[in-house]
C-alpha cells in the first residue's frame, strides 16, 4: 500500500518554503543593531554586501514573531498612558550619522513612563527565549546583550536622547523585563568611531580570529568566505571601483558618477573584485585587471574581458537573474554577456 503523507508536516514545509521564497535584500547602511559584533570584518562585509546570509524557512518565521511582538507593547506602552511615537504612527523613525552611512530606525520614542514620566527616552523592544531573558534580567543589558545595548547608545547619540527604556519579553512565560539605559557619551562616540573606520576602509579590516575553530567564526555568517576560500558576490560594493562618499551615496570611478542602491545590486561588466576577497594571491595586474594564483597553482585574472575560475558561476548566474529583475536599470542597457 501506497503510504499517505501526513498532511500536518507538508503544510509546515510549505509554510517555511514560503519565507525562504520572500526576497531579502542587502540593507544600504550600516546598521546601529550590528555595529556591537565583536569582529569589525564582519562589519565590513555586511555593508560591503560581501555574503547575503539565507537563513532556514522556521528561522525567517522566528524573526518574524520578534517582529510581531512590537505594536502589542506599543499598545500595552499606550494603555498605560506613555505618549509613544513609533513606525505605526505615519513613518519608520530613521536616523543616520553625518556620513548617512550608519544609522538606522527605531522602534519608538516616548514619554510618560512611570519611573521618569518627563524623560524622553527611546523604544528598544526585544524577544528572547527563557535562557537569554533570564541572563539579561539578571546581568543588565550592557553586559548580557552588548549588541543590544551598542544599539540604543547609537540611537541615543544620534538622537540626542539622554534615556534609552529596554523592553525584553520571554517568549515563552511572557514575562516582561524593563532596563532605564542612560546616554554614555564616550560609549556611544566609541561606536560612531568604530562605524567610521568601517566605511572608510577599502579593503577589509582584520579577523577576529584567525583561527577557523574560533566559536564566534564559526557562527559567523561569513564563515566560509572569510576562512575557507568561498567567493564573494559580485556586486558594486564588492568592486575596486566603487566608494562610499557624503549624504549616504555611492561612486564609481569608472562611471565617474553615483551609484544609486538598485544598481549597486548588479553591478556592471566592467566589476573587478577588491583583491583581498579573492580566495587566491595577487601575482600581477594591468589596464583593469588583476592576475591571481590559486591554491593548486593556477593563474586566473579577473577583470573586464578576463576569465575567472568556474566558482565564480554561480555568482554570475545570479546576477544576471537580478539584472533581469529590475530590467535595464533606468535606460542604461546592459550587456547579456559578463567577461568576468
Ligand atoms: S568568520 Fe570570524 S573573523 Fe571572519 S568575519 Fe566572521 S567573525 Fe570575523
Ligand atoms: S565598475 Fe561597474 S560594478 Fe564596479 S562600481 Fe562601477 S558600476 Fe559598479
Amino acid at each position: 500500500m501506497v503510504a499517505v503523507p501526513e498532511p500536518v508536516r507538508t503544510t509546515a514545509k510549505e509554510i517555511y518554503a514560503w519565507y525562504e521564497q520572500q526576497k531579502e535584500e542587502h540593507r544600504e547602511h550600516l546598521g546601529a543593531s550590528q555595529i556591537g559584533h565583536q569582529c569589525d570584518r564582519y562589519l565590513w562585509y555586511v555593508f560591503r554586501w560581501v555574503n547575503l546570509p539565507t537563513f532556514n524557512g522556521r528561522l525567517l518565521r522566528l524573526f518574524g514573531t520578534g517582529k510581531r511582538e512590537e505594536p502589542r507593547v506599543y499598545e500595552e506602552l499606550r494603555g498605560i498612558g506613555v505618549e509613544l511615537h513609533t513606525e505605526d504612527s505615519g513613518k519608520q523613525i530613521e536616523c543616520r550619522d553625518a556620513s548617512g552611512h550608519f544609522g538606522g530606525s527605531i522602534d519608538g520614542i516616548g514619554r510618560g513612563f512611570p519611573e521618569a514620566p518627563k524623560t524622553w527616552a527611546i523604544l528598544e523592544v526585544k524577544t528572547h527565549g527563557s535562557k537569554s531573558y533570564h541572563e539579561v534580567a539578571s546581568k543588565g543589558v550592557e553586559t548580557a546583550k552588548p549588541q543590544h545595548y551598542a544599539q540604543m547608545q547609537t540611537y541615543m547619540g544620534l538622537m540626542n536622547v539622554e534615556r534609552a527604556l529596554y523592553f525584553a519579553v520571554n517568549k515563552d512565560t511572557d514575562e516582561i523585563y524593563v532596563e532605564w539605559v542612560h546616554y554614555n557619551e564616550a560609549d556611544a562616540k566609541a561606536l560612531q568611531t568604530r562605524a567610521t573606520y568601517i566605511i572608510a576602509r577599502s579593503t577589509p579590516p582584520e579577523r577576529l580570529s584567525a583561527d577557523p575553530a574560533n566559536w564566534v567564526c564559526k557562527m559567523c555568517d561569513f564563515y566560509k568566505t572569510c576562512h575557507h576560500g568561498g567567493w564573494p558576490e559580485a556586486n558594486c560594493r564588492t568592486c575596486s571601483h566603487s566608494t562610499p562618499i557624503e549624504n549616504g551615496k555611492w561612486t564609481c570611478s569608472l562611471l565617474v558618477g553615483t551609484i544609486d542602491a538598485s544598481w549597486q545590486r548588479v553591478g556592471c561588466k566592467d566589476h573587478v573584485f577588491i583583491p583581498p576577497l579573492v580566495p587566491a594571491t595577487p601575482v600581477d595586474g594591468g589596464v583593469n585587471y588583476v592576475e591571481y594564483e590559486a591554491k593548486d597553482g593556477t593563474t586566473f585574472k579577473n577583470g573586464p574581458g578576463h576569465t575567472l575560475s568556474a566558482s565564480l558561476s554561480n555568482s554570475t548566474k545570479a546576477t544576471k537573474l537580478k539584472r533581469k529583475a529590475i530590467g535595464d536599470n533606468n535606460g542604461v542597457p546592459f550587456d547579456d554577456e559578463i567577461p568576468f
